[in-house]
């Protein structure tokens, strides 16, 4: 199995699941989000030796050397720029680095007679549609960039597998990972100040920031924070495996959340109480695209791949504390 972007944070966790489900895995990542590290790290936990290519997937010419070079019998695409507020800034560099290395995988594929791609996919291409979320609502503009390339390239992909009947597509849609795997090796290290609420709860809890913004406390939600659906990510590394396991020709599309909603404040309180510390926090403004809530139905994933999200959300805030005690960050 060819996994791009395995070297980032839900590429790492799922390579863990890939090879304990018995798969072999080669990993392809320029490493321009992510660290060689933890390439290395993940040797430590799994005992075994991964081949790993220091590639720009959007180059043809070098991802047709791995296919060249291994024997692959599927793809799965995590490779991609993911910071929303920069894809408003940048969005050429966006459009270009996420769409066209999903068209280059692709091909390759194509060429190379190789069947079964699994496309990393979000669940912001729902836009502002009623909650939960399910797999059949027409897809609604997102407001940035970033999200308008994961909906380009699920038509892309759908497109392609209509005219390949002998292609298989998964397009799995994640709600919000987090967490990290329990040796506390791998987990969420983002450059710089985080975009997204645990990493930064965590730095808040380790003293590296003062205080937690929360954006917005005037929300329809149950205490006017936001909701999300958060997923540990060995959970969704897991489901990756049930997917690859029930592919079917053609497209197949999947929610992979736990189906329940949590908002900021409910978080905070769930970090707090797990790890025995104290987050302080300030309201502030919403930030501007932000939903109210978001959350997925997931009846699609149980029964269809027979895969539930079994941790709960003590448990990931927990792993995500260990991981973030063990990390040194850099250029904070
Ligand atoms: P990440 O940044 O940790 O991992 C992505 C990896 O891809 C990084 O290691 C980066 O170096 C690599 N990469 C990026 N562009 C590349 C290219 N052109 N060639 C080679 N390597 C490249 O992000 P993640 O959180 O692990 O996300 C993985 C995928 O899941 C992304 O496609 C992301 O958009 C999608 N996704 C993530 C979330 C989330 O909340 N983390 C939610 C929905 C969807
Ligand atoms: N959030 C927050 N403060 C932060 C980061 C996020 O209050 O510093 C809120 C955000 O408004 C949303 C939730 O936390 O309601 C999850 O945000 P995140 O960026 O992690 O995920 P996304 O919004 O992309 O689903």
């Amino acid at each position: 199995m060819l996994v791009t972007g395995g070297a980032g944070y839900i590429g790492t966790h799922t390579c863990i699941a890939l090879i304990e489900a018995g798969h072999t895995v080669v990993v392809a990542d320029n490493l321009c989000n992510s660290k060689r590290e933890s390439i290395e790290k993940f040797k430590k936990i799994m005992n075994t030796h991964i081949p790993f290519y220091e590639i720009d997937v959007s180059n043809r010419k070098a991802v047709e050397t791995i296919f060249e070079n291994h024997q692959l019998d599927g793809v799965i695409h995590f490779a991609g720029l993911k910071a929303v507020g920069e894809s408003v800034e940048k969005p050429s560099l966006y459009y270009e680095n996420n769409v066209v290395s999903t068209l280059v995988l692709v091909n390759c594929c194509l060429k190379f007679g190789v069947n079964r791609f699994v496309f990393s996919s979000s669940a912001t291409v729902y836009g502002d549609n009623k909650v939960p979320f399910v797999e059949t609502m027409d897809l609604l503009p997102t407001t940035n960039p970033y999200g308008e390339t994961k909906a380009i390239c699920e038509r892309i992909l759908t497109d392609i597998a209509k005219a390949n009947p002998s292609f298989s597509v998964s397009l799995l849609r994640y709600f919000n990972p987090i967490g990290a795997h329990e040796s506390g090796l791998i987990g969420e290290a983002p450059n710089g100040i985080p975009n997204n609420l645990m990493p930064y709860i965590t730095q808040v809890a380790k003293g590296m920031r003062d205080y937690l913004s929360i954006f917005g406390n005037d929300y329809p939600t149950i205490d006017g924070t936001g909701v999300r659906d958060y997923i540990h990510v060995m959970d969704l590394a897991e489901g990756h495996v049930a997917a690859i396991h029930a592919m079917l020709q053609g497209v197949h599309i999947y929610n992979l959340g736990t189906g329940q909603g949590t908002s900021v404040l409910q978080l905070v309180k769930a970090f707090e109480e797990a790890n025995g510390v104290t987050i302080r926090y300030e309201i502030v403004e919403r930030r501007p695209g932000d939903l109210a809530c978001c959350y997925a139905d997931v009846e699609k994933a149980r029964q269809e791949l027979g895969w539930i999200a079994k941790r709960d959300v003590v448990t990931m805030c927990k792993d995500a504390w260990r991981f973030e005690k063990n990390t040194l960050h850099q250029g904070v």
